[in-house]
């Protein structure tokens, strides 16, 4: 074996990726790529009736979308029945593991019996009493067994996780575990431990939840003489309720917050700082940022928590930074069908300005309506606040005039002549600001009026003027 670092992820495909899974395959992707090592993806299929291709094909879709992509061909563990048995045969031969008979009532009376005396301890390994020949009957009988593994009943295990330190098992609190069920399958903390030691994983990262298998998995380990790797357990994700994550909190997967227009570098930099700290105020990384400033040592024992409110921050701050060209692409793949036959520089300006305030493709998509169209309708309450009655015809026909003669639609000389209206008025520029808004857009709230303006041009910007002076205030058309 030589020094390359390698990980895994090992997502089981029994439904899409979700945000915690996500976070794991982000955190062995970084550690991987800033070790120069290798960063593989096991498909964890043994439950056939509940894993499906589809979820196979999504999660490797998720996984790209993120930008995380694996080294080497997918493992499917489906695949591999053929080593999981002959490493159960092995532990067989070597007196390791034996078969147990035990039927499913005599387990339970077992159980029943332990509690009532104080305390079950795990299976009393009362098969390991059987002798060859007894064994050999009931072989040839057909009696179904399942396979367990000896565990040593004294002693410890210890072990150190890089995020929860130091680990003590006493060996006495792990039973005879099955490593091979009655129908043949091999149980999840066994196969895992064939999987891995066989791919040479240096480095197991996964969720917490998983922290307890360990001292079992490392028993399998000791017993089929394979190097234990180095584990890091990561934190919990939470709800802002406090609560695991799941589906209650709303979307969990990462489709949606793909389908709702987020973009993959804010998803994976929010991700990222679930469980790390990167040590000082910087909030904003990139995956190839996080790659360089990642270290286990950083990840924190505290339950992560996933703020919505925050998250949205954060995609805001990663749409503005991306070239409106590329949030452009991004667009196009999303949704192919948009503004398709509007000229790609007219889409851009347009990107360019919303880019700013909007936070999400879809957002940029949704609230530009106006860039194309003239309002055809006016929002109520602003319309009523900012466009009250006739006096605001009479000043907004003079404003009009008055940009008839601006010599250069830019924002720059638009901006100059609003300024110098409402000061000859004595009025504040919001007077004249909101309504004009209004008029061009319908709606309260947009991008710099000026730089809106400028985009849509006089004519435009005159035609939706005469219309809002026909149409608002609404009162009196509603008298009328
Ligand atoms: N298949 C397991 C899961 O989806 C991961 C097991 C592991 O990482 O060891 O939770």
């Amino acid at each position: 074996m030589n020094n390359t670092i390698r990980v895994r992820f090992a997502p089981s495909p029994t439904g899409e990726l979700h945000l915690g899974g996500a976070r794991t395959a982000l955190f062995n992707y970084l550690f991987a790529k800033q070790n120069d090592g290798k960063f593989y993806l096991r498909i964890e299929d043994t439950d056939e009736a509940r894993s499906r291709e589809e979820y196979v094909d999504q999660i490797c879709d998720s996984l790209r979308w993120l930008g995380l992509n694996w080294d080497g061909p997918l493992l499917f563990q489906s695949r591999r029945k053929d080593e999981y048995r002959a490493a159960v045969k092995k532990l067989l031969s070597e007196e390791k593991a034996y078969r147990c008979f035990c039927t499913k009532e005599e387990l339970s009376e077992e159980r029943k019996s332990a509690e009532s005396k104080g305390g079950f301890l795990g299976y009393s390994g009362k098969c390991l009493q059987l002798t060859k020949s007894e064994i050999k009957g009931k072989l040839n009988s057909a009696e179904p067994f399942c396979v367990r593994l000896k565990v040593a009943k004294s002693g410890k295990i210890l072990f150190e996780d890089e995020v929860y330190g130091s680990i003590e098992v006493n060996n006495k609190e792990i039973d005879d575990f099955i490593i091979q069920r009655t129908d043949g399958f091999p149980t999840y903390n066994f196969v895992v431990v064939v999987d891995d030691s066989e791919m040479e994983i240096t480095h197991v990262i996964r969720g917490e939840d998983h922290l307890t298998n360990t001292s079992k998995q490392i028993k399998v380990y000791e017993a089929l003489e394979r190097n234990v790797p180095i584990f890091a357990h990561l934190p919990m994700i939470l709800g802002g309720d406090g609560k695991r994550l799941s589906k209650r909190h709303g979307a969990v997967g990462v489709q949606t917050y793909r389908e709702r227009g987020f973009l993959s570098e804010a998803l994976v930099n929010f991700l990222a700082l679930l469980g790390w700290n990167p040590g000082d105020e910087r909030e904003i990384f990139s995956l190839e940022e996080l790659t360089q400033n990642f270290s286990l040592s950083r990840i924190v024992k505290k339950a992560a928590v996933f703020d919505d409110k925050k998250f949205e921050w954060m995609s805001g701050q990663h749409v503005m930074k991306t070239p409106a060209n590329e949030l452009l692409e991004r667009i196009r793949k999303l949704d192919p069908e948009w503004k398709k036959s509007v000229i790609p520089d007219y889409l851009l300006a347009i990107v360019e300005v919303q880019q700013k305030r909007l936070k999400t493709l879809v957002d940029l998509m949704t609230q530009s309506d106006y860039f194309f169209d003239g309002p055809n309708d006016y929002d109520e309450k602003t319309a009523r606040k900012r466009w009250k009655d006739e006096s605001i015809n009479a000043l907004m026909e003079d404003f009009l005039d008055s940009l008839r003669t601006v010599e250069e639609w830019s924002e720059e000389q638009l901006e100059n002549r609003l300024k110098k209206f409402a000061e000859e008025r004595e009025l504040g520029l919001g007077k004249i600001i909101h309504p004009t808004r209004l008029a061009l857009t319908g709606v309260p709230n947009g991008p710099s009026l000026f730089l809106l303006m400028e985009i849509l041009g006089e004519e435009i910007c005159f035609q939706r003027i005469q219309t809002a002076l026909k149409k608002l205030p609404l009162e009196s058309r509603e008298v009328i």
